[in-house]
């Protein structure tokens, strides 16, 4: 095991991709099972904090330690056994999705879950219920989870599968591997029907695997992944359509998820044969932010989308409907990027990337944490939704770039303050968005969880009973307080149970 033990030697495991930065006296970089259990009995008994790491990826600090020692599962890196004919895979928390997800290609099977940013590891997935582009098709990671190993913090074990176990009403009730008995009762807060990846996944007879995904580290380590996998499909139409004007790409995204939606529900291919997998919105400042990289982003559009289709026949009509449909909404011809091979599907691919990266380049320029939107909204209410959030941050003079994943009603608004004045400001913006969310019956995280920086929105989402309910059952898991402390819910919580 390495230890490291020096602040220098350390640096790049106090913050994340949110630039949050945090402290701690020591990092570990077990490469085994036994080290990880050892490692937890020791911190436990002498009641020290452990931040587990992923690989840093995350945009809301859930990884950096605010004391403590830090526990890096990089080493735990194997792919441990991939069945083609049951069509899944048994992985180590720290195997890289993009890794991941071309082996299973290979195979000629599919892993859907692909959040924007590839290299992640899989354990961290699972821990913040990631999801990406193709969520607006396949759904989140929690939707592929079907086996978890899960290492408490006094060392116990929980192996869990799909299917296997399940809570009574609100009760639940586990058994660890030396034959524990773990009780405890869910807390019985709203969950949005929109995409969710804020606070415990709680249901009454939910599967109690789904407690532990999206969990942010908070009740036990993950220390090997189940997956399900689909067959992959014959063929992958994906493209980048120019609009003339942000309405015309947002009534084209309106009519392309009412027609998906329609298909997958009916399990039958519409009239059209449309039915996206992913479809995702670029506003006019999105693509000036851009531009310097990609110099042939058509001159006068004012907005983009980029979609995906796939499908397992050769359909060429998909190809010409999809166009007949962009047409409608006054898109050419020739204001359309088609990927014809999968070198091309990558390009768009970092095309998208690339906003999101270049904000989080912004941010750490300045030194500010990220101020990005991860709120999502029914469908109803997103339209007017999205105009008001433009034109709040437009009122107060505030430069931002919009984006993100519109076929879920989920929009990325990311604001980039000039100084600590617009830094202020963008930050109470921020905090009516995600009240504007949660009065719309809609969630303030849909994906990247709520780690330490969104501990306000989620105690105004779920109100103070709730939290506290959230941290009486972390304490059923977790009593002497160790693991990723912070996370979810300030630590005053666990005080006050
Ligand atoms: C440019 C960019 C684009 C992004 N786009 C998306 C997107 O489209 N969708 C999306 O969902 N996210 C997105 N993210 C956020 C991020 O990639 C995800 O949250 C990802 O899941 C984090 O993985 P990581 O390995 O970097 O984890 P880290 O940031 O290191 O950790 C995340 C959390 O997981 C916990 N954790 C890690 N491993 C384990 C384990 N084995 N057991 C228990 N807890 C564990 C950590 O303690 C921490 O709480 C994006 C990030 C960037 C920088």
């Amino acid at each position: 095991m390495i230890v490291k033990k020096e602040p220098e030697q350390f640096q790049n495991y106090l913050s994340d991709a949110s630039n949050y930065k945090g402290f701690a006296d020591s990092v570990y970089i077990p490469e085994n099972e036994p080290e990880i259990i050892e490692l937890l009995k020791k911190f436990n008994e002498q009641k020290t904090k452990v931040t587990i790491a992923g690989n840093g990826t995350g945009l809301t600090g859930a990884r950096v330690p605010e004391g403590g020692v830090v526990i890096s599962l990089e080493k735990l890196n194997r792919i441990i056994n991939l069945s083609r004919k049951e069509k899944f895979v048994i992985v180590q928390p720290a195997v890289i999705l993009k890794d991941l997800q071309d082996f299973v290609e290979a195979e000629n099977l599919l892993y859907p879950p692909d959040p924007t940013e590839r290299n992640c590891f899989i354990g961290a997935t699972v821990a913040t219920n990631a999801s990406g582009a193709r969520s607006f098709k396949y759904g989140p990671t929690r939707n592929y989870v079907v086996g978890l190993r899960i290492f408490l913090p006094a060392g116990e074990i929980i192996s869990i599968e799909r299917g296997k176990y399940f809570a009574n009403g609100l009760k639940g009730h586990l058994i660890t591997a030396p034959g524990k008995e773990i009780l405890f009762t869910l807390p019985d807060y709203y969950m949005p029907h929109t995409k969710n990846a804020a606070g415990y996944f709680c249901r009454a007879n939910m599967d109690l695997i789904d407690l532990f995904i999206g969990s942010e580290g908070t009740l036990g380590v993950i220390t090997e992944v189940k997956l399900k996998l689909l067959d992959l499909p014959k063929s992958l139409l994906s493209s980048i359509a120019f609009f003339k004007s942000e309405e015309n790409a947002l009534d084209f995204i309106d009519e392309a998820r009412s027609i998906s939606i329609r298909a997958s529900n009916n399990q039958s291919r519409s009239p059209s044969h449309l039915n996206a997998s992913a479809l995702e919105f670029f506003d006019q400042k999105a693509l000036n932010f851009l531009r310097p990289d990609f110099q042939n982003i058509p001159g006068k559009s004012e907005a983009a989308v980029w979609f995906e289709q796939d499908y397992n026949d050769n359909d060429d009509s998909i190809i010409t409907n999809w166009i007949n449909l962009l047409k409608k909404y006054n898109c050419d011809e020739d204001s359309v990027w088609l990927a014809i091979n999968k070198n091309e599907r990558e390009k768009f691919h970092e095309f998208r990337h690339a906003v999101s990266w270049k904000v989080n380049e912004f941010i750490a320029q300045r030194n500010f944490k990220k101020i990005g939107t991860d709120v999502a909204v029914p469908a109803q209410n997103f339209r007017q939704f999205y105009s008001w959030i433009k034109k709040k941050i437009e009122l107060e003079n505030l430069d931002y770039v919009a984006y993100g994943h519109f076929g879920d009603c989920h929009p990325h608004l990311n604001m980039l303050p000039k100084d600590e004045f617009e830094y202020q400001k963008a930050k109470q913006i921020y905090a009516e968005i995600c009240a504007e969310a949660v009065r719309l019956k809609g969630t303030i995280s849909a994906e990247h969880g709520i780690g330490k920086l969104k501990r306000e929105s989620l105690l105004k989402m779920h109100g103070e009973e709730n939290i506290r309910k959230m941290a009486a059952l972390k304490l059923i898991f977790d009593p002497n307080k160790i693991l990723n402390i912070g996370n979810i819910f300030n630590e005053n919580f666990l005080e006050r149970v």
